[in-house]
């Protein structure tokens, strides 16, 4: 009799434990499932092998090679704090600093700012799914903790219009940033910004200066439509 009774209470603190798990899973969210598994990855990449793409690879008919290798972690329009929109995807090589190549996604025009320490910007004159409009690939965290850049020496501060054909060598990730409150791994942080008609990009950092880059990397990195898949190439997800 006694027994049975333990049985009942065991099995009621199992229901109660998948209850509260499932609750604190939904609380969670999405956000929390992709933070769950960034770390996860930056733990021990080697247990996750599935999950990372390839720096040149092409997804199908995508017009743009995947620009590093990694873990794709973070998506477009993922939110890190209230109000705040990602305005790119963040790729986690899984290694340390100066590692992880960063090559272009497309061809273009390159320019560098003199004060820009990790980032890149390319301008890429025909969009190639809206080929009348200019458009901007930005790639940045190219640098350490205390900004020494791991930008490719052909490309110092001050840089401006050398045209660079996809799959050209950029840097290596790393981890500068300037969001103290938001700490992450070493990687790259790539976006699509539009021009601002003038010959020059608008501000990289709002979302809606910037698109949705699924359609031109071939893989589903928009975070309002894709809840939980990890976006890697279907071709690299047969073979694993
Ligand atoms: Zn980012």
């Amino acid at each position: 009799m006694n027994r049975l009774l333990a049985l009942f209470f065991l099995a009621g603190l199992l229901i109660l434990f998948i209850v509260v798990g499932h609750q604190a899973n939904r609380w969670q969210g999405t956000q929390g499932t992709r933070t769950s598994r960034v770390l996860a990855w930056l733990h021990d990449p080697g247990a996750h092998p599935g999950w990372a793409v390839r720096a040149g690879e092409r997804c199908g008919q995508a017009p743009f090679l995947l620009p590093t290798d990694g873990f794709i972690g973070f998506l477009w329009g993922d939110s890190f704090r209230p109000s705040h929109h990602h305005q790119g995807v963040d790729i986690f090589g899984g290694n340390g600093i100066n590692w992880t190549p960063v090559v272009a996604a497309y061809p273009g025009y390159l320019k560098r700012l003199e004060d820009w320490k990790s980032s890149v910007i390319i301008r890429i004159p025909d969009d190639p799914l809206h080929p009348s409009r200019q458009i901007w690939t930005y790639y940045t965290h190219m640098a350490d903790s205390e900004g020494n850049s791991f930008i490719s020496d052909e490309f110092p501060p001050g840089t401006s219009e050398v045209y660079v054909e996809a799959g050209t060598l950029l840097g290596y990730q790393g981890n500068y940033s300037g969001d103290l409150y938001n700490p992450v791994g070493v990687h790259l942080h790539f976006s699509i910004v539009l021009d601002d008609g003038q010959g020059s990009f608008r501000n990289e950092l709002e979302i809606q200066n910037t698109v949705d880059p699924s359609p031109y990397l071939g893989l589903p990195v928009n975070a309002g439509m894709n809840e939980k898949e990890i976006p890697v190439c279907p071709a690299v997800r047969e073979q694993t």
